[in-house]
């Protein structure tokens, strides 16, 4: 069974710090798939869950590159963006398949672009442009994800919430 965590993001900072709290739950093998339109949030909480981990330097969004590596805390972080796929098979053309590794931790941008080609996710984030902020939905899909999820809501600062009203 799934089990998913609404939480609404008015600004930046929150999507960010959101960021920052998956980081606590970040261990080798983790796949995390960034789901939402273009401009949703999903580079900015990438961003910050590596400024949390530690990563000091620019945080640039792969769209263009496909993947970009981090290599921080002692963990090797594969940030992707399949936006640009016109079919999943670039991902094979591409060679990174071999990114998937349960040494590495990737978090994936536009998954669906890749589809069938991809492992199964731990956490699945959608992110939906909501009134001036952003409604985030966190869904554990496995066992790594549940454990996850948990540590999430009891971690500070993150509460389940509405977006508030009109
Ligand atoms: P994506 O990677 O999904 O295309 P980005 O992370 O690049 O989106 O973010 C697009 C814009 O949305 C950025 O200008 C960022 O500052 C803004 N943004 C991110 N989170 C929020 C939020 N919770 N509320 C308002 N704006 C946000
Ligand atoms: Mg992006």
């Amino acid at each position: 069974m799934s089990q998913s965590l609404p939480i609404y993001l008015a600004d930046e900072q929150a999507t960010e710090a959101l960021g920052g709290a998956v980081a606590v739950c970040v261990v080798p093998g983790l796949v995390i798939f960034l789901e939402g339109d273009l401009g949703a949030g999903k580079t900015t909480l990438v961003r910050g869950l590596l400024r949390a981990l530690g990563d000091s330097g620019p945080v640039k969004s792969p769209t263009y590159t496909l993947v970009e590596l981090h290599a921080i805390s002692g963990l090797d972080l594969y940030h992707f963006d399949f936006y640009r796929f016109n079919e999943p098979e670039e991902f094979l053309d591409a060679g990174l398949e071999e990114c998937f590794d349960k040494r590495h931790v990737c978090l994936v941008e536009w998954p669906q672009r890749a589809a069938a080609y991809l492992p199964a996710a731990d956490l699945l984030i959608r992110l939906e442009i909501s009134g001036e902020g952003r409604s985030a939905t966190i869904s554990a899909l496995g066992e790594g994800g549940r454990q996850c999820l948990k540590r999430l809501t009891s971690a500070a600062g993150i509460s389940s919430g509405l977006p508030p009203p009109a």
